[in-house]
């Protein structure tokens, strides 16, 4: 009766110290070429975008400050997400149809396509440059109109290019 062959050993110390000379060698190298570093030393360095970037939503206002958004609900219907939820009153002023009450976007769920700021008739919505979304629990990325319109980096908020013909002053 033939006996079955021994098991072959692999032996994987080889390759774990093979690997862990690369990290030295690497560790080093970037030690004493830190100018020519592929990664950035974040949250000290950041990376600059393009200015095609699309972020963090905001809600533009007019010269008066209120919501530019007339409640169309364009955004939400062309939201492949399915993240942006619209509650829509009657305008005091007559000559506005209406304006959102609430406006909210799950931020967890935007996948930052831009089809809400490309679907928008009335430039209210856009996308802008800031990336940093970070919150402690789910519910801190439910952004509603405060944070879209009036979130302190805005500075007061964005004013919206059709009011008057006059180019947005975004500096964010
Ligand atoms: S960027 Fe895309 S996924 Fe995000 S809210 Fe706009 S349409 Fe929806
Ligand atoms: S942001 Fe623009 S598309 Fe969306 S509801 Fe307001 S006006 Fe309509």
């Amino acid at each position: 009766m033939s006996r079955l062959p021994e098991p072959k050993v692999n032996w994987y110390l080889p390759a774990i110290f093979t690997g862990l000379g690369i990290t030295m060698k690497k560790m080093l190298w970037n030690l004493g070429n830190r100018s020519k570093m592929q990664t950035l030393n974040y949250p000290e360095e950041k990376y600059d975008y393009s200015p095609r970037f699309k972020g963090t939503h905001i809600l533009t206002v007019k010269k008066d400050g209120s919501l530019r958004c007339t409640a169309c609900m364009l955004c939400a219907t062309n939201c492949p997400a399915d993240c942006i939820t619209i509650i829509a009153s009657e305008h005091p002023d007559p000559t506005v149809e209406k304006y959102p009450i609430s406006y909210e976007i799950d931020m967890l769920r935007c996948v930052f396509c831009g089809f809400c700021e490309e679907a928008c008739p009335v430039d209210a919505i856009r996308m802008g440059p800031e990336w940093q979304v970070a919150g402690k629990n789910g519910s801190n990325f439910i952004y509603g109109i405060q944070d879209l319109a009036y979130r302190p980096q805005l500075k007061g908020g964005i004013q919206t290019i059709l009011d008057d013909g006059e180019r947005s002053k975004a500096g964010i």
